[in-house]
Order: structure tokens, then C-alpha cells, then sequence
């Protein structure tokens, strides 16, 4: 166990070790509580920088380092796996499971920031041929695919095929993340590649951007929208094609239907889908528990001081939480998980309440390729080289832990002051993986046939296994210090 447990002190969990659960975590540090966060994984993402694991840029490490290892100096800190499956508000009680085995986790103060899924709005079989882009998993799933096209497109063309679909990207969504995967894929084929291939000729790759809105990056305003449009289509080469919704994707392409009922089918390897976000489903249990509702996204409805009602040591923080029209970006998890804690160590010291959440809005970023970028502050609008250096200014700032600013900014020069990709390493696991698990009854935890661990193998055949693999390596000894090795005839 990482942290030191006191007898009888107030027991705070967190779910999820994202911005909210995080930064709740670390503001509790010299709190008089003993702090459990719970997380479906290991590691704590920085989202905002999966597309640059999906298209080579930095490696998984870099942006989702270890829970444990950020959290390993925080005493009062402990860390457990677990996807939380329920939680039982009269008791005061969690269930959290691994591989099919519960655990439940008592609590005084919950802090649930468990953030948000992808959403293909009913269309949950798109999800097999246009991955999302919110996991580790999904980033190098993507990183896979994209590569891939280009090798199968180099096969294709070195044996006369029509390789047009295998070199055509497209991209679902046009808000920032859909912008920063286009420009990313564009000068990935334009730049990067352009001498790595010999039968096909990258640069001639096309990427299209589709959004059923009417412009580009919506939550950036009209102006930094437009400029973003003309930016992705002059500079990148990047069709977008906007008021067109998407309406099938299958293997092999996807259809598309514009406002006046047209419809047109784009035949691509490789599709993205970067469209749409649904709370974690916890806010159904919540909602049943509080009678709270919960809007179309998922996000549950909560009180000014992030509480549930009846419920005022149940704090709700970041991507699922519908309050005052706040968005779903890092500062609402990071300012709501701060806000959390202090209001519990308040409490505890029999302080009054604060006042209710109020969110800073500090503004928004995106990149459109190297050296561009959109920025939005308060009134003050910026584009080019100047957003570019505040995009990277910030990234450095808020990526977790000093060894990854240090390796990621040595990758942002590999890629951008030169053109290569330090990440380009792709298996067929990455691409085939997850599918095959799905296909699993039971997912993960039916490929675990013994999940305590505590029986071993047949003594028997572990006794025989043994003595061969004692005897292999007298063997192995034998032949190197005789320098038999190698001598013909031998
Ligand atoms: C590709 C992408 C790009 C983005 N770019 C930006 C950007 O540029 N700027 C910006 O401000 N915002 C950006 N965002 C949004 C931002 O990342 C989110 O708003 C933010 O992460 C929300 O924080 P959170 O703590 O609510 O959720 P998260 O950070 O998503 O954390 C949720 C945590 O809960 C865990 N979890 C989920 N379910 C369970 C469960 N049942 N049991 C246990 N643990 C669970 C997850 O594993 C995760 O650790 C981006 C998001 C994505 C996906």
C-alpha cells in the first residue's frame, strides 16, 4: 500500500484518476483523511494529447503515466485498480471489480470523476470501423490502423491495385480533436512520409473532415472557426465537408447525408470518429438514487456545491456533470476536483461552506499542424505561430511529471522542427486486440482461468517441467564452456 492509513480518520474515495479525481487527490495532500482513488486503469491521461500517440508523435508513457508513481509521494494517498460497477449510497459503499472479482470500498466523502465516454448517438456499430479516440487502447488502436493503411497501400499499388480507399482518412467531427487528427494525419502523408514509400506517392493521401454542423471548432466562435477552415483546406490540404452527417460505416467506407437529403458514399480504410461524448454510465445509478436527472449526454444534474441532492458528502466533478451549461474540458474536472476537496477539509475543520462552484473560464487551444494553432482567451483571439507557442507552453505545464515534459518536448523537435515520428512502432495486436477480446465471453477475465493465483499447476507436471528445463540449460552451460558451439561436425 502506497499511503499510510490512520485508524478512524475520514475516509475519502475518488472514482477515476483523470483531471478531477487527480487533482482532487493531490489538493487532499495535507488533509487529516485518508484518500482511495479508484481508477478502470493504472494510469492518469492526459486526453488533449492522445492524438499525437495515434499519429507517432509521443509515445503512452508520455501522456498516461503511472497513478501510483505521481501519487507515490502523497502519504495519506492510496491507489486501487477497479472499474466501479455500483455504488450504494445509503451504505456508503462501492463496488469496484478486476477480471470478475468485486471489492467494495467503504467511503465518509465520495468524489465520483469517472469523466465521459465516446458517443456514436445510437450507433454503437460504427465503434467497430471508426474508433474513438478517449483510451490509450483507442490511441494506439488508431496508430495501428493509420500506419497500416500506408503498408497496405504500398502493397496494393506494388501489385497494380487501385489503392485510392487504403490512402483516403477520414475524420468524424469537427470540434478540436477532430481538427488536430486531420491536420495531424495530412502532414503525417505530406511531410513525413513523402520519401518513405516507393509505389505510392503519400503526399497525394486524402483527408477528409466531416461535421453535421456548419462550421469548424464551434466552442472557438465563428471568426477562429473560419480561420481554422481556410487553414486546414489551403495550408493541409484537407477537404471538409460540413452540414453533412454521417449515416453508415461499414469496413470499407462510410455514408454521408447533407442537409437537402443528398447523400454521398466515401470509400476509406481508415475511419476516426471524434464525434460526441456520453458521461459514464454511473450517472444512471446516481440519477436512480437521487431522482437528480440526467440530460441527453449522460451528465447528471447536480447542486452549486457539485453535491448530490439529499446525498452532501457525494461530490460529482468534470465530464459528468450538467451545471450552468460548463463544457467538457480539463479546467471544469481540474477546477471542480480542487473545489471538492477543499469543501471536505473544510468541513472537517467545522469551517463554513464555500461558495457555490464557480468555474475560471481560462479559454480554449488547438492546433491545426506544426507552428499553428487557435487560441481563445476571454476576448482575445489568436491564431498562427503565437497560438502555437501558447498551445505548447501549456501542454508543457499541465503534462504530468518533469520526465515526460522533458522526453515529449524532445519528440515535439523530432516532429516538428525536423519531420519524423519518433512513435511509429505499430502490431497487429494494437489493430486486432480489442476486437478479439469483445469476441470473448467474459472479455479479459475469461482468458483468466485462476485469478486469486493461489493454486498452482499439477505437482506432478510441474516436477517434470522442471528437471527438463534443468536439464536444457546444463546443456546449454556444457556446449558454451567446451566451445562445442558452432564447430561442424559436432
Ligand atoms: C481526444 C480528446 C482531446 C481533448 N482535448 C482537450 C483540450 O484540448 N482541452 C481541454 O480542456 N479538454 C480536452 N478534452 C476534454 C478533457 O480531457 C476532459 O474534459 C477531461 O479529461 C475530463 O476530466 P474528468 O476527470 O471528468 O474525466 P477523465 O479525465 O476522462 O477521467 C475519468 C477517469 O475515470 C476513470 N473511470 C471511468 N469510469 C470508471 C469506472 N466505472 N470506475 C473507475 N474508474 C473509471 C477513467 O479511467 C479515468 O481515469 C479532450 C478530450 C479528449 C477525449
Amino acid at each position: 500500500m502506497d499511503g499510510e492509513a490512520k485508524a478512524g480518520r475520514h475516509q475519502v474515495v475518488v472514482i477515476g484518476s483523470g483531471f478531477g479525481g487527480l487533482f482532487a487527490t493531490k489538493a487532499l495532500k495535507n488533509a487529516d483523511v485518508d484518500v482511495t482513488v479508484i481508477g478502470r486503469t493504472g494510469h492518469h491521461l492526459f486526453q488533449p494529447l492522445l492524438y499525437q500517440v495515434a499519429t507517432g508523435i509521443l509515445s503512452e508513457g508520455e501522456i498516461a503515466p503511472s497513478t501510483r508513481e505521481v501519487l507515490a509521494r502523497q502519504r495519506n494517498a492510496r491507489v486501487l485498480l477497479g472499474e466501479v460497477t455500483d455504488i450504494d449510497l445509503a451504505a456508503r459503499t462501492l463496488t469496484s471489480k478486476v477480471l470478475g472479482r468485486a471489492t467494495v470500498t467503504p467511503y465518509d466523502s465520495l468524489i465520483v470523476a469517472a469523466g465521459s465516454g465516446q458517443s456514436y448517438f445510437g450507433n454503437d456499430e460504427f465503434a467497430e470501423f471508426a474508433p474513438g479516440m478517449k483510451s490509450i487502447d483507442d490511441a494506439l488502436e488508431l496508430r495501428g490502423r493509420i500506419f497500416g493503411a500506408f503498408e497496405l497501400a504500398e502493397l496494393g499499388a506494388s501489385r497494380g491495385e487501385d489503392v485510392d480507399a487504403l490512402l483516403t482518412f477520414v475524420v468524424v467531427g469537427a470540434g478540436p480533436t477532430g481538427v488536430e487528427m486531420a491536420g495531424q494525419i495530412a502532414e503525417l502523408a505530406r511531410r513525413t512520409l513523402k520519401r518513405d514509400f516507393d509505389a505510392i506517392n503519400t503526399r497525394h493521401a486524402r483527408v477528409v473532415l466531416i461535421d453535421a454542423a456548419g462550421q469548424v471548432l464551434p466552442p472557438f466562435g465563428a471568426e477562429l472557426g473560419a480561420k481554422t477552415k481556410v487553414q486546414l483546406e489551403r495550408k493541409l490540404g484537407v477537404e471538409v465537408l460540413l452540414g453533412a452527417m454521417v449515416t453508415d460505416v461499414t469496413e470499407r467506407g462510410l455514408v454521408v447525408q447533407y442537409k437537402d437529403g443528398r447523400t454521398d458514399w466515401i470509400a476509406a480504410g481508415t475511419k476516426i470518429w471524434a464525434a460526441g461524448v456520453q458521461a459514464s454510465s454511473l450517472t444512471k445509478t446516481l440519477s436512480e438514487q437521487t431522482g437528480a436527472p440526467v440530460d441527453r449526454a449522460g451528465r447528471i444534474r447536480v447542486n452549486p456545491d457539485l453535491t448530490l441532492p439529499g446525498y452532501p458528502e457525494v461530490f460529482v466533478v468534470g465530464d459528468m456533470i450538467d451545471l450552468d451549461h460548463l463544457p467538457g474540458v480539463a479546467q471544469v474536472a481540474i477546477q471542480g476536483g480542487k473545489y471538492a476537496a477543499k469543501e471536505i477539509e473544510r468541513r472537517l475543520a467545522g469551517k463554513p461552506p464555500q461558495k457555490p462552484f464557480h468555474y475560471f473560464d481560462k479559454g480554449d487551444l488547438a492546433t491545426i499542424s506544426r507552428f499553428q494553432a487557435v487560441a481563445r482567451i476571454g476576448k482575445l483571439r489568436l491564431t498562427g505561430f503565437v497560438a502555437w507557442w501558447l498551445w505548447l507552453g501549456v501542454h508543457l505545464v499541465y503534462l504530468t511529471g518533469f520526465k515526460n515534459r522533458f522526453t515529449a518536448l524532445g519528440h515535439w523537435a523530432v516532429s516538428f522542427i525536423g519531420r519524423g515520428r519518433s512513435e511509429r512502432t505499430a502490431t497487429e495486436q494494437q489493430i486486432f486486440g480489442r476486437q478479439a477480446l469483445t469476441r470473448l465471453e467474459g472479455g479479459a477475465a475469461g482468458l483468466v482461468s485462476n485469478v486469486d493465483g493461489l493454486a498452482g499447476p499439477d505437482p506432478a507436471i510441474a516436477a517434470r517441467r522442471r528437471a527438463e528445463l534443468e536439464e536444457h540449460a546444463l546443456a546449454e552451460i556444457r556446449l558454451t564452456d567446451s566451445g562445442e558451439r558452432g564447430q561442424p561436425g559436432r
